[in-house]
């Protein structure tokens, strides 16, 4: 019996940097034999990387909540009662102070979250102080603000930010099912800002939102059809909170999760893929296949932006017990 389908190469490495994923490859690769689906993006993972390394990066909500925008899965939308309030920019010396506490608990990259759905120019100016004081401590910068123009990419490179995150979220096809206040197309145009201001691109999605497995190829046949695959590519299993049109979602098979983590690996071979928000709720044995299937970051800390996350002792102690240590930066 061939384990690979017609749609696939029969040889098991398949970790060449390609841009023109098919979706019958990838649904070739959803519908391989487990076992078989995790030898590749093994196979692919230790061509690329030390199979013991993981990033570790830390996440603060520098703006919580008030957000304009509808995304039916979030907390932070002021469309809901989610019992998030709306904060104000937080002060520079309390965002570097929490930088200061990431580093010494292990963080390598620290990433800013601001709920908003562009920022407005002089929301930029103090962000810029915020990458530029914690490039100082040592740390790399990413930030999530929303929407981005040309100039204000460039503003953020000119200040030291190293990362962009910017989701994708799901398929184009039923993008409209989560959000409805901007475009697939507004997305990807930030996207393009930030890759021509010379930032690393952060882009992913999110499992688990009643989306098929269609929807799961569609999501990764575009990411690994941009024409850089994002440096960083966070794989979230969506957290339900009571408020938000989401919150009586199905449960999303476990493995079918692990599956989605192993074919983001396989087609985009070099990409740091991280296993991002969910963690709080999934096994330790879920977590471990995910490493397995090629997963290579973590959020490290107790709060993603407004949700829960294991504690960094429990993090600690996972990755200890699987071997894994810290990715030097
Ligand atoms: S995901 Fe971002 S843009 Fe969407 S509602 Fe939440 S904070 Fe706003």
């Amino acid at each position: 019996m061939s384990l690979a389908p017609d749609a696939l190469p029969r040889s098991p490495i398949v970790g060449i940097l390609r841009h023109d994923w098919t979706r019958d490859e990838v649904r070739a690769l959803f519908g391989l034999p487990f076992p078989e689906l995790m030898f590749r993006a093994q196979s692919v993972h230790r061509q690329n990387f030390d199979p013991a390394a993981v990033q570790i990066s830390t996440l603060l909500s520098i703006k919580t909540g008030g957000c304009p925008e509808d995304c039916a899965y979030c907390p932070q939308s002021a469309r809901y009662d989610t019992g998030v309030r709306a904060e104000k920019l937080m002060p520079l010396d309390a965002v570097l102070a929490e930088a200061r506490a990431a580093k010494s608990a292990g963080a390598s990259r620290f990433c800013m979250g601001a709920a908003w759905r562009e920022p407005k120019d002089r929301d930029l100016d103090s962000v810029c102080a915020m990458v530029q004081g914690v490039k100082s401590l040592g740390l790399e910068t990413c930030a999530t603000l929303g929407m981005l123009t040309a100039p204000q990419a460039r503003r953020l490179k000119d200040s030291g930010l190293d990362y962009y995150n910017h989701n994708l979220d799901t398929s184009p096809e039923f993008y409209g099912e989560v959000i409805t206040t901007r475009t697939y197309q507004d997305r990807l145009e930030t996207l393009d800002q930030v890759r021509a201001a010379g930032i690393h691109v952060c882009c992913g999605g999110i499992v688990g939102m009643g989306e098929t497995r269609e929807d799961r190829i569609g999501m990764i046949v575009t990411l690994a059809s941009l024409p850089a695959h994002p440096e960083s590519v966070p794989i979230n299993m969506l957290v339900r909170v009571s408020g938000t049109p989401l919150e009586g979602e199905q449960n999303l098979d476990p493995l079918e999760f692990v599956r989605t983590i192993a074919v983001a690996r396989i087609t985009m071979p070099r990409s740091v893929v991280r296993l991002s928000a969910g963690r709080e709720d999934m096994s330790e044995e879920t977590q471990a296949l995910c490493f397995l299937a090629g997963a290579n970051s973590i959020f490290y800390g107790p709060k993603l932006l407004t949700t829960p996350n294991p504690g960094r002792d429990r993090d600690r102690d996972l990755m200890e017990r699987l071997g894994l240590s810290p990715m030097e930066p």
